[in-house]
């Protein structure tokens, strides 16, 4: 209510602005000298009308409101000419008419006055085609009206209506956006070396025109001069774009119109008004052809701006992504080490409460349970790691010749508890060979058939069938495990390798992370072999293929000895027989007490440390057959505190037990002296696999 009210007290905007009288006395000015110029001195029926270029780009850039303008103008200018009464009523008229015209499509084009789009050329050359109908139509309507027109050789309406089409095409062609272009953006800024090169070439196109068109040189050394004018002008198009295109057009128009008034080609004024013409139209033909190529090369060069600009853009996003992504994958490998040391107190807890022997069955149950759901979450954490080492290319494999048949009884038995869990009954079907060598890291290939043989167990009904067969071919070996579960619908098979993809319904209520099968593929394919899924839909169950590259049997040396076993040679027990003594250091206590007692349990003596200073210390001091240690103690590393037993002559057995799981870390421990790399939490079993003394 107030705005309106403020509105309507506002004092209504005065039209007569000194800016709108400026303008107004400008384009006046302009016009009536303009038409002066060309009625004094092109001799009719000759047509030349530069006034009407600068009243159409006057209304397009002030608006067309100055149409009175253009009007009186016209009218003051045809008295000047002393045009006869019928010419001095519909000329005015009709120039105002074309500019009217003219302004208002080109602004509805929404045309850009400068010209950096080829649209605008396009619009440009449109409009002034159809516009120049307008005053040569006015005219001969005239000249009916008046039969003004007594040269015989041009009283045919259409020669007269065509001169002066011609004329106004040529000058609202020419002018027009000379006048829109250097009147939007007068100003300019060029390197010195730029400012050169105009000179440069404007030198050359007022040399070559003015020797065309003014000392009338027809040919230099047998080439007609006309071509050595196309020299600068693709010159300008193609280095020095549409402002400097319109002067170069403007100059040689001025050039060649003034070539017919002095120099040696100056016309006998009977074929002055065709020779005009003529120069029009080859005028006009060069304007068009050069406007157009200057404004797709313009084009060309906006577009081409454009696609570096959008390049940059992309590449800032793709290093945000990998930014982001790498920063995801560092949380997730914190976020695995963080989770793995709460972990494994309760590991330990949980082999300690089960080596009591007086247990109730339903605590012994309990037990069990609570240990399968611990070595779920174990398996979670791994997956997580692995994913994301994978994804920074970090996961390397530690590759031996194996025998497949033993790594897919492994992952058999794994997984056998999921399948009794159920009451599912597995087939193996194997080859007549009893072993098939390959070439791989027989800890991931294990992997790749339990999470295969785990998702058949979970994705199958009470009571069903898992298979497993195995065939040889010629130079690799294909497994696949089928099941007769609730299958995969086609729609979404080629999805399932993706990680954390899971399928929507069927899955519900059997969630996993989605990942297992992403490990899979990626697995397989760092081993050159392929996996495929398959399924009838959902309700027929599915079948994943594995083909692996095999290598020559005969070829497959014994097993290597690792160099884990080896060390462990090197570093035998000190009491022969019995049960070694243990030194766990970590700083976390409740990590500490829950392998000590586990340890104490199966035998051994055990002592303590909590600092990486303390180690050393006890290590030198108690000489234990082995010692346990944490990586991320308080004062120092493991590492160091490895490198520092070894470097004081310690020949015990060293183990590492670390959330630290990366393929670095392991290298590390090896080189620090470790014999042994624990991840946390580790079970009983864990420890007694690299402590076999207590097995
Ligand atoms: P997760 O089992 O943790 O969800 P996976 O990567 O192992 O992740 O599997 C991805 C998805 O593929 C599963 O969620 C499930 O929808 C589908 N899938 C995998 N194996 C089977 C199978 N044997 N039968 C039916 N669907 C399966």
């Amino acid at each position: 209510m107030e705005d309106s009210l403020a509105l309507m007290s506002t004092a209504p905007h005065p039209f007569f602005t000194p800016h709108r009288i400026t303008v107004g006395g400008l384009l006046a000015a302009s016009y009536i000298a303009a038409m002066w110029l060309s009625e004094t001195y092109v001799p009719h029926p000759a047509a030349l009308f530069p006034a009407s270029a600068i009243a159409l780009s006057a209304l397009f850039l002030e608006g067309i409101e100055f149409w009175p303008v253009v009007y009186i103008a016209a009218l003051i200018g045809s008295l000047l000419a002393s045009f006869p009464l019928v010419f001095l009523i519909i000329m005015p008229i009709a120039q105002t008419l074309q500019a009217v015209a003219g302004a208002y499509i080109l602004r509805k084009a929404k045309l850009d006055p400068l010209f950096s789009r080829s649209r605008d050329t396009f619009w440009l050359i449109g409009t002034v085609l159809f516009v120049s109908l307008i005053t040569p139509f006015f005219s001969s309507f005239g000249n009916y009206a008046n039969n003004a027109f007594s040269v015989s050789a041009f009283a045919h309406p259409i020669a007269v209506w065509s001169l002066r089409y011609t004329g106004s095409v040529f000058c609202l062609l020419i002018l027009t956006p000379f006048l829109l272009r250097w009147i939007t953006k007068p100003g300019f800024v060029r390197t010195t070396w730029e400012i050169v090169e105009i000179v440069c070439v404007f030198a050359l196109l007022i040399g070559t025109t003015t020797a065309l068109f003014i000392g009338g040189v027809a040919e230099v050394v047998g080439i007609p001069t006309v071509y050595f004018l196309l020299i600068p002008l693709f010159w300008v198009a193609l280095r020095l774009l549409p402002r400097f295109m319109t002067l170069a057009l403007l100059l040689i128009s001025l050039i060649a119109i003034l070539g017919l008034y002095v120099g040696n080609t100056v016309p006998d004024p009977s074929v002055f008004p065709t020779r005009l013409f003529q120069t029009e139209e080859f005028l006009i033909v060069i304007a068009m052809i050069f406007f157009i190529i200057v404004s797709l090369e313009e084009d060309r060069r906006l577009n081409s701006n454009l696609l570096q600009t959008q390049v940059a853009a992309l590449e800032n996003a793709v290093a945000r992504i990998s930014s982001e992504s790498n920063a995801k994958n560092d949380f997730i490998s914190i976020l695995g080490h963080e989770l793995r040391n709460p972990l494994a107190p309760v590991v330990t807890a949980v082999d300690l409460l089960r080596a009591k022997q007086d247990r109730e069955h339903e605590e012994v149950e309990m037990l069990a349970m609570m240990e399968d759901r611990l070595h779920a979450v174990r398996r979670l954490l791994d997956d997580l790691l692995n994913i994301s080492r994978i994804a920074e290319g970090k996961l390397s494999l530690k590759k031996e010749h194996v025998d497949l048949s033993a790594v897919l009884k492994r992952a058999v038995l794994s997984t056998a508890h999921h399948r009794q869990e159920r009451h599912q009954t597995l087939i193996f079907k194997s080859p007549e060979e009893k072993s098939l060598f390959f070439y791989g890291d027989p800890i991931r290939i294990e992997q790749v058939f339990s999470n295969l043989l785990t998702n058949a167990s979970k994705y199958s009904d009470i009571g069903d069938r898992v298979s497993i067969t195995v065939k040889k071919q010629a130079k690799e070996v294909e497994v696949a495990v089928s099941d007769t579960g609730i299958g995969i619908d086609p729609a979404v098979i080629a999805k399932v390798f993706t990680p954390f993809y899971q399928a929507e319904l069927i899955s519900r209520g059997k969630r996993g992370l989605g990942i297992g099968l992403a490990l899979v593929k990626s697995f397989v394919e760092m081993h050159g072999g392929r996996v495929r899924a398959e399924s009838a839909g959902v309700g027929h169950g599915s079948q994943f293929t594995v083909w692996l590259p095999l290598g020559a049997a005969a070829a497959a040396p014994a097993k290597p000895v690792p160099e884990e076993a080896s060390r462990m040679v090197a570093a035998p027990t000190r009491k022969e027989g019995g049960k070694p003594s243990v030194l766990v250091v970590d700083d976390n206590d409740a990590a500490a007490a829950g392998v000590g007692r586990l340890l104490a349990l199966k035998g051994c003596q055990v002592t303590y440390g909590y600092t990486g200073q303390e180690a050393i210390q006890k290590i030198a001091g108690l000489a234990p057959d082995i010692a346990i240690l944490d990586i991320g103690l308080p004062d120092m590393d493991g590492f160091a505190v490895a490198k520092a037993a070894r470097a004081q002559g310690f020949l015990g057995r060293l183990i590492a037990l670390t959330g630290y799981s990366t393929e670095e870390a392991r290298a590390k421990g090896v080189e620090a002296g470790f014999d042994h790399y624990l991840i946390k939490p580790a079970s009983l079993a864990d420890l007694q696999r690299v402590i076999p003394e207590i097995a």
